[in-house]
């Protein structure tokens, strides 16, 4: 008997291993979707700051335009006011013309404060690429690392079921039952060690009579408080 508890052991050592494997590849999976995620964000930071800035350009581009009409309304004026009779109707279009070109003065302070905002946001925009392309590099370079490590962790898993196929093998049906029964009893392993009285699945004391015959090895045992499979294990 106690050589098919140590094949349970061994088997339930094999699966712990491979849990713990799984646990370490959904990990790495989940730093992966992480990365991506930064480098989405940063392209999308990247993407809105663009759109701003050509809205700020769009709004350069019509003052421009408002400017050149007004230059032209100013001109026409101009040429009119030789050809004007009255003097009302000259001082009016004079007055006029004024106030045109007060207008354009306006939209000019307003255009070089433009011209300040786009020369600012072009420059944010250029240290914003730059550090994309640095978050990019090396976004690619962990990346490379978390698919080396996971292929490795892959592979690792595939050797362990076969490992786990292998041990289980050995295994009478009956007892593989068994094992299987106490693993869908709980989370956690099947087979645990009990150390001195306490039992490892669940850290209750078991009946001193148990841990006695524990230590012969007679028979299979099961912990009465979380029914996993137990095995004396000496303190040391
Ligand atoms: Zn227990």
């Amino acid at each position: 008997m106690k050589e098919q508890i140590e094949t349970l052991v061994k088997l339930q050592g094999i699966e712990t291993d491979a849990s713990r494997i799984q646990v370490l590849i959904d990990q790495l999976v989940r730093k992966a979707e992480n990365l991506e995620t930064e480098l989405k964000t940063a392209e999308q930071a990247i993407e809105q700051d663009t759109a701003s800035l050509e809205e700020l350009r769009k709004a350069y581009r019509s003052q421009e335009s408002d400017v050149k009409i007004n230059n032209d309304t100013v001109k026409k004026n101009q040429e009119r006011l030789l050809t004007v009779k009255t003097n009302k109707e000259y001082q009016a279009l004079l007055k006029g013309i004024d106030e045109i070109k007060r207008r354009n003065s306006r939209i000019e302070d307003e255009m070089l404060a433009l011209i300040e905002q786009i020369e600012a946001a072009e420059k944010g925009l250029q240290q914003q690429n730059e550090a994309y392309e640095r978050l990019k590099a090396r976004i690619q370079t962990e990346k490379k690392s978390l698919q080396s490590e996971s292929e490795q962790s892959r592979q690792r898993l595939v050797e362990l079921g076969q490992e786990r196929d292998r041990v289980a093998a050995e295994v009478p049906k009956d007892l593989m039952r068994k094992y299987e029964t106490a693993r869908k009893q709980d989370s956690g392993p099947a087979v645990v060690p009990v150390r001195g009285t306490v039992c490892e699945g669940c850290n209750m004391n078991i009946p001193p009579q148990m841990s006695n015959e524990l230590r012969r090895f007679e028979d299979l045992k099961f912990c009465p408080f979380c029914n996993r499979i137990i095995y004396w294990e000496s303190l040391e």
